[in-house]
């Protein structure tokens, strides 16, 4: 029978990061706590509630009407986000300190600003990542929404020029998913010149090329080459393919 993973599972205020050699026959997990301390604790702790926290919290103390002992996604949320922008020795304090308005450092007013989360998949994440946690420039994302949020945070750098790919999308006069899916596609030159309109089959159905007597895709012919499609696209423009 396959084990049970609760990698990236929430109980109380750990979130299940990974799991960690077994200590015994005993199945153990590294954690991560809402304070931003990580742990090594032990499944079945996890799964009764006998470990809760990482100690930072006194198990007697009820905070914020969690009075069943089960803590809000909205709460560990608060939690996570007040660690990471308060607290000097968080692995991320670099990126986060000073991020979180003064009104939220008490959770009453997360609270009233907030909506609650709209499903368990959806953590929180500032809308515009040039101003800090604060009412107005947060919401609550899916895994997917964010990533694509990430993506247009993008630095790309093209013809000595670097900037955010949402930037070089609005120079083209293009959405950024539109240019998202060009850079997956086609070389960086090509994404980043060609206008707003243009169409360019995806690299690997250009048509059949003859060398030789042998015949191959593009992506075909740069995989018996060894070389890259944009060299690919280089040499044939250049005429030394
Ligand atoms: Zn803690």
């Amino acid at each position: 029978m396959k084990r049970q993973d609760l990698t990236g599972q929430s109980f109380n205020h750990w979130t299940v990061l990974t799991r960690a050699p077994n200590r015994g026959t005993t199945t153990m997990y590294l954690c991560l706590c809402t304070c931003g301390s990580e742990r090594v604790v032990q499944s079945g702790h996890l799964k009764s509630g006998a470990s809760s926290c990482c100690g930072c919290i006194k198990p007697a103390k009820k905070t914020h009407g969690q009075a069943s002992g089960k803590f809000t996604k909205k709460y560990r949320a608060w939690r996570q986000i007040r660690a990471r922008c308060n607290n000097p020795n968080h692995k991320n304090a670099i990126i986060y300190n000073g991020l979180l308005c003064e009104r939220w450092n008490d959770f009453e007013a997360f609270d009233k600003d907030v909506p609650e989360p709209p499903s368990n998949e959806h953590t929180i994440e500032r809308i515009d990542n040039n101003k800090g946690y604060e009412p107005g420039n947060v919401t609550w994302a899916t895994f997917a929404e964010q990533h694509r949020n990430q993506s247009n945070c993008r630095w790309i750098e093209f013809n000595g020029k670097c900037q955010l790919l949402t930037d070089w999308a609005k120079e083209l006069g293009i959405t950024d998913s539109t240019l998202y899916g060009r850079l997956t596609r086609w070389p960086l030159e090509k994404a980043l010149t060609l206008p707003n309109g243009s169409r360019v089959m995806p690299a690997n159905n250009v048509l059949a090329i003859d060398r030789n007597g042998v015949v191959d895709s593009l992506t075909g012919w740069a995989q018996r080459l060894g070389v890259s499609l944009s060299t690919m696209h280089k040499r044939i423009k250049n005429g030394t393919f």
